[in-house]
């Protein structure tokens, strides 16, 4: 019987599953692909795009395009809550998802919470498009005076 397959996140952990989506759809089965974005951009290269080795059009995946090459449905949106019991997943544009099978990984966030006021010249990694920001700002500004640069945490990956 033919299912619903919600994958929230098309991401790194569902990428080999977005490549094999075929396989899915010629069994009858429905897949659903939600992001906020049309791209899902490679972590791994951030630091990269930060640094200005890779522009961000080398670091990214066309994840619509794939997802609807494929035969899937793509939905540009954030999962904001899920109901189990009625398997059903609530967009934040206010839209509803009824599921068989619902797979999330929708990978890690900085939450920002302790920052109480103005968050203006604060970018967190994640969403990696935050770097693109952040690398724009940092040019813009050190372009016209001596700035100073505050990084929290320097664990993996290295920096380049
Ligand atoms: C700079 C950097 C380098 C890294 N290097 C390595 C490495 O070398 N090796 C390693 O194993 N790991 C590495 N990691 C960690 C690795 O990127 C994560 O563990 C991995 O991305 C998690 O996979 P994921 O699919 O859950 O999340 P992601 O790949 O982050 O994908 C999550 C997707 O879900 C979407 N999303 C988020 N919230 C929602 C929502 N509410 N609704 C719908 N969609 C949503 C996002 O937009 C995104 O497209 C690195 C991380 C960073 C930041």
């Amino acid at each position: 019987m033919a299912k619903n397959l919600v994958l929230v996140g098309g991401g790194h952990a569902h990428l080999v599953t977005l490549a094999k989506l075929e396989a899915f759809r010629e069994r009858g089965h429905v897949v659903t692909v939600v992001q906020p974005s049309e791209n899902h951009y490679y972590s791994g290269m951030g630091p990269g795009m930060l640094g200005t080795t890779y522009t961000p059009e080398e670091i990214r995946f066309a994840t619509r395009q794939v997802v609807e090459q494929k035969g899937g449905v793509f939905i540009q949106d954030l999962v904001d809550r899920i109901d189990p019991v009625a398997r059903t997943v609530f967009l934040r544009s206010g839209r509803t998802l009824p599921y068989d099978v619902l797979s999330f990984n929708s990978g890690s966030y900085v939450p920002q919470t302790c920052v109480t006021q103005d968050k203006g010249d604060i970018f967190s990694v994640k969403p990696i498009e935050k770097l693109l920001q952040a690398r724009e700002r940092i040019v813009e500004w050190a372009d016209q005076e001596v700035i100073s640069i505050g990084i929290v945490g320097g664990g993996h990956p290295p920096l380049r």
